[in-house]
């Protein structure tokens, strides 16, 4: 990326936005699931919301890139989901005054453009990563990548419910509701900054040394749909001996921030083996160069480096393995034997 500060700084801006956008449709669950029989209502609004805000962030701040996004407008552009443009309007307008319906969807349809093509440099957005969690009133990412060859090269993870600080039960939101958001881009290294403000102070991420024997913490999903959870119990069967192992469960890309903070030691996806599912790349990017800025090593099971510049998935790879260096070398030697 040509200016990096300026692409971080407005990719930030961007997130910090949306999380506004996220957090005043959550905090109106209960309202919303009154008003709509259908439960995913609420991450249907603030996911295109969230996504038309970074969409027109980007787009005015920053020379174009391609925006390849989990979300298009068609649902609401159909007349039947009148109810549904409304509100998702009603919740952009908090950051963007005077919003009109027709550049609202034009925004968020900037993320279809580039879907099935193979642009040498663009931008990835899940707006809302962890929908399930945000349904539950638990864990979600707002996650915004910059990818340029296959390398994600700058990411930001707005964690509106996820707290600064280690302890036992991170699918609980936050109860300062403050909140954390990630950022970093390569060679410049990770931040953490408490609270989802992007002109909020942050502070560096850096990889602490691990003492020998030390247990091992496990981020995984609350959905036991995601992972094979069977495969992931028998890789951790096979660290070596003795070895503690804890558990860190919440949804979405908040697993990599644990891991970039050091809470959690490792991040292990794999599907069943019968399964031929692919990941996303809007469900990693921003994660992953995050984690890999706070020196953490991510790969796939294989020990592949991870290769967005396939399209919209992550084509040529098989799950994804995050962690501190010493604790992704024994989980990647506990898969191979798998
Ligand atoms: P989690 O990390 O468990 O919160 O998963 C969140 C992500 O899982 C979502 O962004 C989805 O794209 C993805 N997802 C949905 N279904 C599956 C599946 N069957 N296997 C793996 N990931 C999935
Ligand atoms: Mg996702």
């Amino acid at each position: 990326m040509a200016d990096t500060k300026l692409f971080l700084e407005t990719a930030r801006h961007a997130v910090g936005l949306a999380c506004i956008v996220t957090r005043h449709v959550q905090s109106r669950l209960a309202h919303i699931r009154a008003i709509s029989k259908e439960d995913k209502s609420p991450v249907t609004i603030a996911d295109l919301a969230a996504q038309a805000v970074i969409a027109k962030t980007l787009a005015e701040r920053l020379p174009p890139l391609p925006l390849i996004a989990e979300e298009d407008a068609d649902f609401l552009r159909d007349p039947k989901n009148r109810a549904h443009l409304e509100q998702a309007l009603e919740a952009a307008s908090l950051v963007w005054p005077n919003v009109t319906a027709d550049k609202f969807l034009s925004a968020i349809d900037m993320g279809r453009a580039a879907r099935d093509s193979r642009p040498a440099a663009f931008w990835t957005l899940d707006p809302i990563d962890g929908t399930k969690g945000f349904v539950r009133g638990r864990q979600y990412a707002v996650a915004l990548a910059g990818v340029t060859f296959g390398k994600p090269m700058l990411g930001v993870l707005g964690c509106p419910n996820l707290t600064p600080k280690a302890v036992s039960d991170y699918d609980t939101p936050d109860a300062s509701g403050a909140g954390t958001l990630y950022s970093a881009a390569e060679g410049v290294g990770a931040t953490v900054t408490i609270g989802c403000d992007p002109n909020g102070v942050t502070t560096p991420l850096k990889l602490k040394p691990r003492g020998e024997g030390a247990p091992v913490t496990l981020a995984s999903s609350i959905e036991q749909g995601h992972t094979s959870g069977a495969l992931v119990d028998r890789a951790t069967a096979r660290l070596p001996e003795g070895t503690e192992i804890k558990h860190a469960r919440l949804d979405s890309q908040c697993k990599y921030a644990l891991v970039a903070r050091g809470d959690a030691d490792v991040y292990l996806r794999i599907s069943p083996i019968e399964s031929t599912r692919k990941e996303c790349i809007w469900d990693h990017a921003a994660g992953v160069i995050i984690c890999q800025e706070a020196g953490m090593t991510v790969t796939d099971v294989a020990n592949k480096p991870l290769d967005f510049g396939v399209g919209a998935k992550l084509e040529q790879n098989r799950g994804v393995l995050a962690g501190h260096p010493d604790v992704h070398a024994m989980m990647l030697d506990a898969v191979s034997k798998l």
